[in-house]
């Protein structure tokens, strides 16, 4: 069973569902995003939102495509899920092109970066809660242990 994610605000409950489809999209890739090396890489984001309909629904997508995921592991293991675009930057475009949707929950394995996501998400999705996994200040592990590398992180919050 994955666990619930931290939540900002705090103490708020994170819809299932955007635990769950993210966890399928990695398990679904070709190749699947399953090892401690893609679970370090890539960084994926599930946003729930309203469609025009009133019917709630789930956005999910990687910080890089597919195509540069496959490239990604040819490569020396020097970059991770910090550099290049970032997940929440990819949903973020998408909900802007797309405003008849209403956006509800926004979930990433890693706390949105102070640097870049966080003011964006704070501007343009202002009241909307986020979700996350792994912060690197403060990961736990089963046994209380403090965990910094996110792969490892991401293998206990998904129990794999
Ligand atoms: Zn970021």
């Amino acid at each position: 069973m994955p666990r619930m994610p931290s939540s900002r605000p705090d103490g708020l409950k994170c819809d299932q569902r955007l635990v769950v489809e993210a966890i399928a999209y990695r398990r679904t890739c070709n190749p699947p995003l399953l090892s401690l090396e893609a679970l370090g890489k890539i960084n994926v984001t599930a946003w729930l939102y309203l469609d025009e309909l009133g019917v709630k629904r789930v956005k999910v997508n990687p910080n890089i495509t597919i195509v540069q995921i496959r490239e990604e592991f040819g490569r020396a293991p020097t970059r991770d899920a910090e550099t290049g675009i970032h997940s929440e930057g990819i949903a973020a475009q998408f909900f802007k092109e797309n405003q008849r949707f209403r956006v509800l929950q926004i979930f990433s394995e890693r706390i949105p970066c102070k640097k870049m996501c966080a003011p964006m998400l704070n501007h343009y999705f202002s009241g909307v809660p986020w979700f996350y996994y792994y912060d690197r200040a403060s990961w736990h592990g089963n046994e209380g242990e403090l965990i910094k590398r996110a792969g490892e992180a991401l293998k206990v919050a998904y129990g794999l």
